[in-house]
């Protein structure tokens, strides 16, 4: 059964981009409890949902920037020795986002950061009027985006109490049905200004029903917004074709841009004359951004909500990311790969001892379960697992015994640890390691006992 996910070497045409990475050693990420003799092979790493491994590509055009600030200084904005004019430096980003997020070049920017590229989006496309004002949105939405919606609520004026209707799942479910969030759409729609959902769910790697909750925002009137963090990379997407009306991300995890990366977001060609409210000079039309004129004149569609020169270190590191996702042919390549690694990963989960199903979560002892939703057209690369007994401290000792073995996910409390095999660096013998160590690891905690219920 979990063998029919696995690849043939030779069929397994994307394991070459490996090379492309560089992949922290077991000495270099403290796996204090392997061999000395495996210490500098390279970690188990699944936890690219978090942060996502240095592309070599990456470190070479940094190097390559930084070596050009050095000896050409400020004329590398228009006269670059590599063919990459600063001024310029977001354009070369912008084909390969439009291509990973299914829109045009005028509908994408490469710029900011994800959360304050949403406080940009909802200051243009959240428009309450005494009917339609309420946001909806999931209970367990990420922290940031929780408080920019309660903070861009309560400046003008409303009761996030009163404005925001948060979705939780069933008694006794952890995910949410999507007809669940069909029907509340369909009965409150008339008094929602805006549907804002992240595309996969941080906690649960849920992969939301995009197009269809769109389709039924727009059918009520609503805007609707999408949060890409986790999507972006990660699954296909469609933003244009689904009616979506705005989007942002971070590149910082599955597009493997470093720490930090620079973020980037979308706005729907219908869209393209939307007033720009929080107008920079780099929103500003490049034909005359550098006359400086006193008026501002914004680019059309969503590179007029650019405000600054955006930081070219970050740019060119997220490009060489890029292109490597761009040479192993995209997301469809990417994804194809990533839907046999997961299921592996399901599939040998599912083999443990320690395995329940979440139906079964009230059994007695040292268990596992996995949360995310069965369905692959559900969810992205990462698995979700729930350590139970819940509540009584398993799960941090299962992270430490990961960890201590060079096998890096990580714990979203209470309860749950994240494991993401990326497609374009980890491999299926990644899968079988971190599955044999999680065994080791629990039969290690189930040896050593679990406190009873305080
Ligand atoms: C990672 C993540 C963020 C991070 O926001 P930054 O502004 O990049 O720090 C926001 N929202 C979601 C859903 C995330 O997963």
């Amino acid at each position: 059964m979990a063998d029919a996910f696995k690849l043939a070497p030779e069929q397994d045409t994307l394991s070459k981009y490996r090379d492309e990475f560089v992949v922290p050693t077991f000495r270099q990420m403290k796996a204090s409890a392997v061999p000395a003799e495996i210490a500098d092979e390279p970690s188990t790493y699944l936890c690219g949902n978090s942060l996502g491994l240095l592309p070599k590509r990456s470190k070479k055009l940094v190097e390559e920037e930084l070596e050009v600030w050095g000896t050409r200084a400020v004329e590398g904005h228009f006269d670059h020795p590599l063919g990459r004019d600063w001024m310029y430096i977001a354009d070369q980003v912008h084909p390969h986002l439009a291509q990973i997020v299914g829109a045009s070049e005028s509908e994408v920017a490469c710029m900011g950061t994800l959360t304050a590229n949403l406080h940009l989006m909802l200051n243009a496309f959240y428009k309450p009027t005494a009917e339609r004002y309420k946001i909806l949105c999931e209970a367990k939405a990420f922290p940031s985006d929780q408080y920019a919606m309660a903070t861009q609520l309560t400046s003008r004026g409303y009761d996030p109490a009163v404005a925001i209707i948060a979705m939780t799942p069933r008694e006794g479910e952890h995910t949410l049905r999507t007809e669940d969030i069909l029907s509340t759409i369909e009965k409150e729609g008339s008094s929602i200004a805006l549907v804002l959902f992240a595309g996969v769910q941080f906690y649960t790697g849920q992969w939301f029903a995009m197009k269809e909750i769109t389709a039924a925002a727009k059918a009520q009137g609503c805007v609707c917004g999408w949060d890409l963090a986790h999507a972006v990379g990660n699954v296909p997407l469609s933003l244009h074709d689904w009616d979506v009306d705005f989007a942002v991300w971070c590149t910082y995890k599955y597009l493997n841009s470093g720490p930090g990366g620079i973020g980037g977001l979308f706005v729907h060609e219908r869209w393209a004359d939307l007033a720009v409210r929080e107008a920079g000079w780099w929103g500003h039309d490049p034909a005359t951004r550098f006359d400086m004129p006193p008026q501002f004149k914004a680019i059309r569609g969503a590179q007029g909500f650019q405000q600054s020169n955006p930081s070219v270190l970050a740019t060119v590191s997220l490009l060489g990311a890029l292109q490597v996702l761009a040479d192993a042919g995209g997301i469809p390549a990417v994804r194809a790969r990533s839907l046999r690694l997961t299921g592996y990963l399901e599939a040998l989960l599912q083999q443990s001892r320690f395995y329940v199903s979440p139906a079964q979560a009230d059994v007695e002892g040292v268990k596992m379960t996995i949360i995310t939703p069965a369905d692959p057209k559900q969810r992205g690369a990462q698995l979700s697992l729930v350590f139970l007994p819940t509540g009584r401290g398993v799960m941090p000792r299962v992270l430490k015994g990961l960890e201590a073995r060079g096998v890096i996910g990580d714990s979203r409390k209470p309860d749950v640890i994240r494991l993401a095999p990326v497609p374009l660096y980890n491999t299926f013998e990644d899968v079988e390691r971190a599955v044999k160590v999680l065994d080791e690891v629990l039969a290690e905690v189930e040896k050593e006992g679990v406190p009873p219920p305080s």
